[in-house]
């Protein structure tokens, strides 16, 4: 089928100043896509978390039009807590769905919220969702014992945030040869106008050796043994990315990309504890250990806000007549939000300094609210905080910790990933890029492929292309 091609291949969490300047004379495959193309900084959504950036670059919708706001949601107004997202909660189009519909063929590999795997024109493996091996992860189904039998069992993720550093990068190379194989083989063996695989391993490996790697984390060892991994592992993207590169043909678009950056965590804020010293929220019985938030025993009657965890701190509101035994009037609870938003904003950290925290209202930032959204998004510390999602044992209400409550960890997203765009046949020509852009976003990415595609854009992709788009 005539017309031009694009392979995307994304790199969860890749960061934009290691590979833009600190690492960029030893990555020579990235280096060359950008000395002959367009690249910049690409701004990620809020929250710039990988579930929903994907979706946001192959929708063009935002978060609050997915109506999803984290790998975590809340399903329900109940207490219940939150619920894993899947695939199944994507209603609106993808590029692949888009160009599927134009007659082009389309091959997809890991691309973050793809499980369950959904029919397309093309095929489909699901993302580090999903569950093992022996899982349901292609489509067509039986791709899955071809591909298998090739390339060995898929390994879809690993356990990322352990002790032993050692371990984590054996996993971490494991799973990172294994998702080379697998793409590599797609690229020979099945068709495709449109190829996008996402490569999990920049994000575990900036979660699991972040402070082993930047010296100006404020836990950083000096010559610690595992410094030098995280050049090794960008080097080895670098390599896998040439030998994928060789079954791309020259003439087709190769687009490299990541959903956020990364940064160094400072520490946890307890949110709930918090809360609790404020008197939003009430305890009928502290925890004998610290408990995540949806385990613990709450006085309803007497809370009016609750918080959760992860890379942001989500805060819900406890409404009369939208939550069970909601205590806030519905009139008042847009007065409740200010004031919570002042306080987090004045919150600061444990030695009276400003912590910087932002706090954005879903209803201001998305055109849209579908789902559940929390009431506020507190980004603590601008992000170099995270959130704590537990409530603390018998008196240990202590709002910082400088541990993470789901294991070790000494990162936090950043919200610039990048984006890198050029052909083979630029770079055999020696052709000179455009040097560095500005202003792209993540929710143009859709657009941006589409007519990189020459595929009319559908009313069902939001964004406009990026301004350079070339002809
Ligand atoms: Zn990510």
């Amino acid at each position: 089928m005539p017309g031009p091609r694009l392979a995307v291949f994304g790199l969860d969490c890749a960061e934009p100043t290691l590979v833009f300047e600190r690492f960029r004379e030893e990555l020579p495959t990235l280096r060359g896509l950008m000395d002959s193309g367009w690249w910049g900084c690409l701004r990620s959504c809020d929250p710039p978390i990988t579930c929903p950036a994907w979706m946001v670059m192959v929708t063009g919708r935002t978060p609050g039009e997915l109506g999803i706001y984290g790998f975590r949601n809340r399903t329900d107004r109940t207490y219940a807590g939150l619920g894993l997202a899947t695939s199944k909660w994507i209603k609106t189009d993808t590029v692949w769905d888009v160009l599927g519909r134009a007659g082009k063929r389309t091959v997809s590999f890991a691309v973050p919220l793809t499980y369950p795997p959904k029919p397309v024109n093309g095929c489909q493996i699901s993302c580090w969702l999903t569950p093992g091996p022996e899982s349901a992860f292609a489509y067509p189904p039986e791709l899955k014992d071809e591909i298998t039998r090739a390339c060995g069992p898929y390994i879809p993720d690993f356990k990322f945030r352990i002790e032993d550093k050692d371990e984590f990068y054996r996993e971490l190379q494991k799973a990172t040869e294994n998702h080379t194989a697998y793409a590599e083989w797609l690229l020979k063996n099945r068709p495709w106008d449109f190829f996008m695989s996402v490569e999990m391993g920049t994000d575990r490996i900036h979660h699991g050796l972040w402070k082993e790697f930047d010296a100006s984390h404020p836990r950083h060892e000096k010559g610690n043994p595992h410094q030098g991994k995280m050049l090794s592992y960008y080097k080895q993207i670098d390599t896998n990315l040439k030998r994928l590169l060789a079954h791309v043909p020259d003439d087709a678009w190769v687009a490299v990309v990541s959903d956020h950056g990364i940064k160094s965590m400072a520490g946890g804020i307890v949110f709930n504890e918090w809360l609790i010293r404020e008197g939003y929220l009430t305890l009928k019985k502290r925890p004998e250990k610290d408990t995540p938030i949806g385990k613990c025993e709450i006085d309803w009657a007497k809370t009016k806000a609750w918080g959760d965890g992860g890379y942001y701190g989500r805060l819900f509101l406890n409404v009369r007549g939208r939550e069970p035994q909601g205590v806030v009037a519905p009139a008042d609870a847009d007065a409740l939000r200010r004031e919570l938003s002042a306080k987090l904003e004045a919150l600061p950290d444990e030695s009276g300094r400003p912590l910087g925290t932002r706090v954005l209202w879903p209803e201001k930032i998305y055109p849209r609210v579908e789902g559940i959204a929390p009431d506020l998004i507190v980004y603590f510390g601008d992000l170099s905080w995270r959130s704590m999602g537990y409530v603390g044992g018998p008196g240990a209400a202590k709002i910082y910790t400088y541990e993470n409550d789901t294991g070790p960890d000494d990162a936090n997203h950043a919200p610039d990933g990048i984006f890198i765009l050029s052909t083979k046949a630029r770079i055999a020509s020696g052709t000179r890029g455009a040097g560095e852009m500005q202003g792209l976003k993540i929710h143009d990415c859709a657009q941006t492929f589409l007519k990189l595609m020459k595929v009319p854009p559908s009313e069902m992709v939001g964004g406009v292309p990026f301004a350079f788009t070339p002809d």
